[in-house]
């Protein structure tokens, strides 16, 4: 049987510690407070609204499952897979639509949620997409925001955290497609 907490078998610290220099940036305890946040200030502004919530795979799908648990409205949830980022750490810069999107956007209130916002060129490209839906409205959320980072404009409706110039793993995000499992967010040195 497995257990709970801190007995569990595969231990996060240690998977840290030996297999590669991270550091935690975000404690899980600072995630779920500003998630707390978030919810509060997106509770305020869509009640009595039925939005859709669109997170962009993979990395989202951690923080959009914290996160909806704490609003309060209805809503249905979509994902869409936008692919920029190789198998390396820097943005390639190219953009796809990988999987389409189900929902139907028109006349919608529809928010997205990120994981990070890097140089803007993924969600940039995905705001434009859905603008030629024509959404009743359309907003941003994003866990973390790499705005040093940004080469497009993006408007950022609600923001978790502004974070350094770092390669961030955990809470969703990964490295090659690992890390997404750990429940703070860090940094490779
Ligand atoms: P952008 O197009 O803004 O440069 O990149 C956005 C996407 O790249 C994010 O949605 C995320 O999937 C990925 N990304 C950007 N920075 C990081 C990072 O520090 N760590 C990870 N794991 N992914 C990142
Ligand atoms: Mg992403």
């Amino acid at each position: 049987m497995l257990d709970r907490g801190e007995g569990r078998g595969y231990n996060h610290r240690e998977a840290m510690n030996s297999e590669a220099k991270l550091k935690i940036l975000l404690t899980r305890q600072e995630i779920e407070a500003t998630v707390k946040r978030l919810a509060a200030e997106i509770n305020q502004d869509y009640a009595g609204k039925y939005p859709v919530l669109i997170g962009i795979l993979k990395g989202s799908f951690v923080f959009m499952a914290d996160l909806i648990r704490l609003l309060d409205f209805p809503l249905e949830v979509e994902f869409i897979n936008l692919s920029s980022y190789g198998s390396g750490t820097e943005s390639s810069g190219r953009v796809r639509v990988v999987q389409g999107l189900r929902a139907k956007v028109r006349g919608r209130h529809v928010l997205v949620i990120e994981d990070i916002v890097d140089t803007g060129l993924t969600i940039a490209y995905f705001i434009e997409y859905l603008k030629k839906r024509k959404p009743a409205s359309l907003r941003l959320c994003t866990l973390t925001d790499k705005a040093s980072r940004r080469r497009v404009p993006v408007t950022i409706d609600y923001v978790g955290f502004t974070v350094p110039d770092r390669f961030l793993v955990g809470y969703g995000l990964d490295r090659d497609q690992k890390y997404r499992n750990l429940p703070d967010i860090c940094y490779i040195e």
